[in-house]
């Protein structure tokens, strides 16, 4: 349990994620029964909770535990997260020290916040030299006989009082120990600040850059110091509702597999082309030609109706999706040779392993 709901919540909000975990625990209570699941079965869970390998590694793991480790849970940090697929060090040291009690420290956004705070560490907290001295640190700080509760109560800590932009620093446990408050209030700290380690002075890897000193109108929330975010990939893509009458009148549409790795592995969607960045006006001809793959026969561009775009934001991806929608008389036999695909109701496509995107299209 432990381990699902540590997979789920990363980069995910706790309310979104509660109903997926009990959801998912009460299918697959069991490594056992999740050893067994199918892929689809675990998307189709899944479906708008985003980052979809977190699934898809969670079920091998289980697999790998059940068919290669005898059904024995890794218990330390360093073999779960040698041992099992998508299983990271915060993964690893949260389980390891909550469930099985090892004194091992965790990492996450929370804690890189109270402890770069804590010590006054200005560097940039993404960058190698940084994260290693935090994970000396919640190692060496972790309360060897309760671990988990340790490592729970620093990263509600920094979800709770520590926060980004205001923190409560008056009702904070461990104010007496923070070296970013006391240099607020200009009070002589009482454990040496990493910028009066004089062995590093000018050079020192976790220091603010000599470039950016303290902002007073920041105040403590001059920690951490992230360095400045990426740019995310500007995509386009054609994608194309097809729709027919189903047996019983009600509409159908047309849905195909993705492959079964890269971004959104295994789950369905209309059939969808990535497009140059500086093609326009040939985009109807190119998904003409890429339906007729799927549908066996020839596709007038023209019939296409352009619907409008929809915007959807993946992590490192700007997505935009360039909907078309084609209505088929008459029976249509879809090629076997192509990709996956089939005919769904719009209650069926719900209840498929459809991305969030896909759901905004339809
Ligand atoms: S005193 Fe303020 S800055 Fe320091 S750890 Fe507590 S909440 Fe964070």
């Amino acid at each position: 349990a432990v381990w699902v709901s540590e997979i789920m919540l990363q980069q995910t909000q706790v309310a979104t994620v509660v109903d997926y975990y009990n959801r998912w625990m009460q299918k697959w209570p069991t490594l056992q029964a999740l050893a067994q699941a199918s892929l689809e079965e675990v998307n189709e869970l899944w479906a708008g909770l985003g980052y979809y390998s977190r699934g898809k590694r969670l079920q091998e793991a289980a697999r790998k535990v059940v068919s290669e480790l005898a059904g024995h849970m890794p218990r330390t940090a360093e073999d779960l997260q040698k041992l099992l697929p998508g299983v990271g060090r915060y993964t690893a040291g949260a389980i390891a020290s909550i469930s099985y009690g090892q004194a091992t420290g965790v990492v996450d956004g929370n804690v890189i916040r109270v402890l770069c705070r804590l010590r006054c560490i200005g560097a940039d907290s993404s960058s190698p030299a940084v994260i290693d001295r935090l994970w000396a640190m919640a190692n060496a700080l972790v309360d060897r006989s309760r671990p988990g509760d340790f490592n729970q109560a620093l990263m509600e800590l920094g979800a709770t009082v520590c926060v980004p932009k205001a923190p409560l620093c008056g009702e904070c446990p461990v104010k007496q120990h923070c070296q970013a408050r006391h240099r607020l209030f200009g009070k002589p700290t009482p454990v040496p600040d990493v910028e009066d380690c004089g062995e590093c002075v000018g050079d020192c890897p976790l220091c603010p850059p000599a470039t950016e000193p303290w902002d007073s109108s920041l105040g403590v929330t001059n920690f951490p110091r992230k360095a400045a975010k990426k740019q995310p990939r500007v995509m386009r893509t054609a994608t194309c509702v097809l729709e027919r009458r189903g047996c019983r009148g009600a509409p159908e549409y047309l849905i195909v597999q993705r492959p079964s790795s890269g971004l959104l592995a295994g789950l369905w969607e209309f059939p969808s082309l990535p497009l140059p960045q500086d093609m326009q006006e040939e985009e109807k001809k190119v998904l003409a030609d890429h339906l007729q793959a799927w549908l066996g026969q020839p596709v007038a561009a023209k019939g296409l109706q352009f619907i409008g775009e929809v915007i959807h934001i993946f992590s490192h991806i700007h997505q935009t999706y360039v909907v078309y929608s084609l209505c088929l008389d008459g029976d249509v036999t879809l090629d076997p040779s192509s990709s996956p695909s089939r005919w769904v109701t719009e209650e069926e496509f719900h209840a498929s392993a459809v991305s969030t995107a896909m759901k905004k299209v339809l």
